[in-house]
């Protein structure tokens, strides 16, 4: 039984969501927007978290978009890891998103959690983001500013950058990058089933390889500079490994129950090792 006490609303319009929003705001309450809903009650448990009022965005037909128009891949925040998982489309579509979101959490919880809820939640790994890192993805918000359209690295850096009100609607992903040759690989502490030591999402384009992380800190991040390092010439693997890592400031790389940072840092130069030899950059 859920312990938590607070209004639910559910909405079917992005203005309605909004409206809500601000009438619950104005009559005293702290709303939060429900995607899955599988953080709000966790941490709704252990009072981390402490909603009062809930707006359900699911039922939003925008957020459940899944579709290319005109080159673009349409996915909408409140499609669950499971519909892109199961998704035929997206095989070819975006196989990196899929390789991606299948490794999070187990089946059971991949049926309820939302592409924008692992995005915005405020447990750390938001291992979703990835692909659209990489891929230099827009994303679609909504909110008391009507609705924009941004880069992925403008309303994501180290974690959601939206304003009070504001939800993610849609991300939208050109075709060069979505199906560019991929890598995927996660690293845990053991088992099938957990959070990452070490996550990577991997592309190559135009001859360069992008690379984006989770595990590594305490945000998921993309760096130039660390693709860079890795792909500079005369040097042999193992030195731009290391020179790639020498990036990452090491008081921001974790030191955790998961893995001490030095066990992280070597798990890390083995997954980019291996990124460089599956990509062809090795
Ligand atoms: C057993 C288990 C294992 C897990 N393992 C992993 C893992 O290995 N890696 C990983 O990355 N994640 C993992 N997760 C998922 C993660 O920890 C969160 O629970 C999940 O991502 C939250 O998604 P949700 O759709 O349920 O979000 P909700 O709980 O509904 O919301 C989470 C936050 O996002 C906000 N939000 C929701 N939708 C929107 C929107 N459209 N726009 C703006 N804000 C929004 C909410 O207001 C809230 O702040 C795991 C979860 C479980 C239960």
């Amino acid at each position: 039984m859920n312990p938590l006490d607070f209004d639910y609303v559910a909405s079917s319009t992005m203005s309605g969501a909004v409206q809500q929003y601000t009438r619950l705001t104005q009559a005293g309450k702290q709303p939060m927007y429900y995607g899955g809903g599988t953080e709000i009650i966790t941490l709704g448990r252990l009072h981390q978290v402490n909603p009062n009022a809930v707006i359900d965005l699911k039922p939003i037909p925008e957020l459940q978009v899944m579709a290319v128009q005109q080159g673009k891949l349409i996915l909408g925040g409140g499609i669950t890891l499971t519909q892109i998982t199961g998704q035929s489309l997206l095989r070819e579509a975006f196989p990196l998103l899929q390789a991606t979101v299948h490794e999070i959490a187990d089946h059971t919880a991949r049926n309820k959690i939302t592409l924008a809820g692992n995005i915005c939640g405020q447990i750390f790994y938001r291992e979703a983001i990835l692909p659209f890192l990489v891929c230099d993805s827009m994303v679609r918000t909504f909110g008391p500013q009507r609705a924009k359209e941004r880069s992925i690295h403008q309303v994501f850096q180290r974690e959601a950058r939206l304003e009070a009100g504001e939800f993610i609607a849609q991300f939208v992903t050109d075709s060069p990058t979505r199906t560019a040759p991929f890598v995927h690989i996660k690293r845990r502490k053991a088992g099938q089933v957990g959070y990452p030591i070490v996550s990577a999402a991997a592309i190559r384009v135009s001859d360069r390889i992008r690379i984006a992380l989770s595990g590594v800190c305490r945000f998921p991040f993309r760096s130039s500079a660390l693709e860079t390092a890795l792909q500079q010439g005369g040097l042999t693997v193992g030195q731009r490994v290391q020179q790639a890592i020498q990036v990452i400031p090491q008081n921001l790389i974790l030191d955790d129950y998961e893995a001490s940072r030095a066990y992280r840092t070597f798990v890390l130069a083995t997954v980019l090792e291996e990124i460089l030899q599956r990509l062809g950059g090795a």
